[in-house]
């Protein structure tokens, strides 16, 4: 028997993943407000729809129960409630991969049990802007600000302005970058297999970076602010810190937003 208490839980939480344990019971890995990222055991999840119900679909905000127990990695998940779902509105191809990287990208980036506010928040606000895609771009806004933000976040947005190597200006000029170097570069140290982020990217960025996802999201010209350019820029730089490929990226590109 061990000793030590039980601590019991409750609060706000987005659903990142679930994988099938023991005969009916599923692991949920949660990235919750106050502890940061959690796993735990939903114990008959597969039966009990009472306590979990349509809560464990990845992508869901729930209030979630859980209990920590003494020497146990995994937590033990007692019951979710419902405050947002994806499953609200449409799911489109391009809107299941965009869903998909938000929460690739917490399971990947985020160490076990470190609360990130900034980062919650950033999550919830951009879950609820990806929305189906009347209009090009309804996607591919919330998905680049999410990238640009997640990179500036953990530390990994490099400098667009200047040239890396030798410090040039870039403000008015094309910049370069590979998915094997940090930071851009002027025209002259452009790496071998570089691409260019052009002047739109880099500008599109500085908007990211400046305004509230909301207000960009009411701008007529939404998807000038966010060139394919940029978001395969932010991609590349999450890819790289992470050390792997995001799953999900490759199904947005092949959403083709
Ligand atoms: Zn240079």
């Amino acid at each position: 028997m061990s000793s030590g208490r039980q601590i019991s839980h409750e609060g706000e939480a987005i659903v990142l993943r679930t994988w099938p344990f023991r005969e009916a019971d599923l692991v949920v890995s949660l990235f919750t407000r106050n502890q940061g990222k959690v796993k735990g055991v939903a114990r008959h999840a597969l039966s009990s729809r009472k306590r979990f119900g349509g809560a464990l679909e990845p992508a869901t905000q729930v209030r979630a129960y859980y209990m920590e127990r003494p020497h146990q990695d995994l937590v033990q998940l007692n019951q979710f409630e419902i405050l947002w779902s994806p499953l609200r509105w449409p799911i489109s191809a391009a809107r299941l991969a965009a869903l998909q990287l938000v929460t690739e990208v917490l399971e990947e980036a985020l160490p076990e049990q470190a609360p990130e506010d900034n980062i919650f928040r950033l999550a919830l606000t951009t879950l609820k802007s990806i929305q189906t895609e009347p209009l090009l771009g309804e996607v591919r806004l919330p998905v680049t600000y999410y990238c640009l933000w997640m990179n500036r976040l953990l530390g990994w947005m490099p400098e667009l302005k200047r040239c890396a190597v030798c410090r040039a200006d870039l403000r008015d000029h094309a910049s370069y970058w590979c998915a094997t170097r940090d930071g851009v570069t002027c025209h002259d140290h452009r790496p071998a297999n570089g691409r260019a982020l052009g002047l739109a990217s880099a500008a599109g960025a500085e908007l990211i970076l400046r305004h509230p996802l909301t207000d960009l999201l009411r701008e007529e010209a939404r998807t000038l602010i966010c060139p394919e350019g940029l978001l395969i820029f932010a991609i590349a730089t999450l890819e790289r810190h992470l050390e792997r490929r995001l799953r999900s990226a490759a199904a947005l590109t092949m959403a083709a937003i």
